[in-house]
């Protein structure tokens, strides 16, 4: 039988695809993680997207271009922003059959509920049965999570490494028993690591960033990210009874006042000593800035970038005079 893949745009619950016997596939990873990014936003610009559009929307719609093996999308249209809706207009236009998925708004179990029955009943889900991945899919989640916890309690795994362990939560890879075993042996081989030194500890919350190593030149300043926000979400860090609980409890879709308290609250608990917020350039979630500066209790540097590739001059600098304020912060206060 032919494998059915089914585009998600952003995180979902992943359990109903696999409940249905699909293959999910995270548009944003195919794009980000493809040896030429930049390719992708050129297929988009050729195609008649503006050049100051967002990245992240042009770069889906080119890993789409090279993956015909996904004529299915799913988009998020509520919790999420504009650009998302437009994308799956555009998609239809194209004859990809696609369906709209919306987090209502905060706190609201009935809606959310309803949301997730319509997906199911739209994909042809069993009833029942995502309930039975939900529960399937836990232990690696559990597994991405002990990793997470290794890297900001006991110094063993670095930003990066926490950040590829817990972004793949959003669609397991296509494979969750692969993606299972593959950071089981992770974690297993950790356990002859000695600790990194523990420098300047950061936190780099907001939209996963879309340049190639801001971990790398963070770890060449002398600083190690320990605090990854919206990749942490994605592995859905606290406990639930149910996929509705589990998908409440999932802060992203429900704006920077839900986000913010618990980017204070993992700050503090993670002795960060400031956070990075990476906004998109022409993304309105550059705004989230004024009310996470004003809660975190630490320093905030605000860097945007637009395309993908290796941070600009700019930002480099800003990045190490940072850093540098930081450490300064931290020798004058021992
Ligand atoms: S980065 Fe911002 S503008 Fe781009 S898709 Fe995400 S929310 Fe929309």
């Amino acid at each position: 039988m032919t494998p059915r893949y089914i585009g998600i745009t952003s995180t979902i619950p992943v359990e109903i695809i696999y409940a249905a016997g699909a293959i999910p596939v995270d548009l944003n990873n195919v794009f980000i993680t493809s040896e030429e990014p930049a390719q992708m936003i050129t297929l988009a610009e050729n195609a008649g997207f503006a050049r100051n559009y967002c990245a992240w929307i042009k770069g889906m719609f080119g890993a789409l271009q090279l993956r015909p093996e996904i004529s299915e999308v799913i988009g998020v249209v509520q919790g999420d922003c504009a650009n998302t809706g437009a994308l799956l207009e555009l998609l239809r236009h194209r004859g990809l059959t696609t369906y709209e998925f919306a987090y209502p708004s905060r706190g609201d179990s009935a809606g959310l509920s309803r949301s997730i029955t319509c997906l199911e009943s739209a994909l042809g889900a069993a009833p029942g049965e995502s309930e039975v991945w939900r529960i399937r899919l836990n232990e690696t989640r559990r597994t991405a999570l002990e990793i997470d916890r290794l890297t900001w309690q006991e110094d063993i795994f670095n930003g990066e490494e926490n950040h590829l362990a817990l972004i793949n939560t959003s669609d397991f890879k296509g494979d969750p028993d692969s993606y299972f075993v593959e950071l089981s042996t992770v974690l297993k081989a950790s356990r002859t690591r000695t600790p990194l030194v523990s420098g300047v500890r950061l936190g780099l919350v907001g939209v996963p960033p879309i340049t190639s190593d801001i971990f790398t030149r963070t770890a060449e300043m002398g600083a190690g990210v320990v605090y990854n926000e919206v990749q942490r979400e994605f592995a859905m860090p606290h406990r639930s009874a149910s996929l509705t609980e589990q998908y409440l409890g999932y802060t992203y879709p429900y704006g920077a006042g839900t986000r913010a308290p618990v980017i204070a609250r993992e700050a503090a608990k993670r002795r960060v000593d400031g956070l990075i917020h990476y906004v998109q350039s022409f993304c309105y979630h550059q705004l989230d800035e004024i009310i996470i500066r004003e809660t975190a209790g630490v320093p905030v540097l605000n860097l945007e970038a637009d395309k993908p590739g290796p941070l600009d001059g700019r930002n480099r600098l800003r990045l190490e005079a940072f850093v540098e304020t930081l450490k300064e912060g931290k020798q004058n206060n021992v």
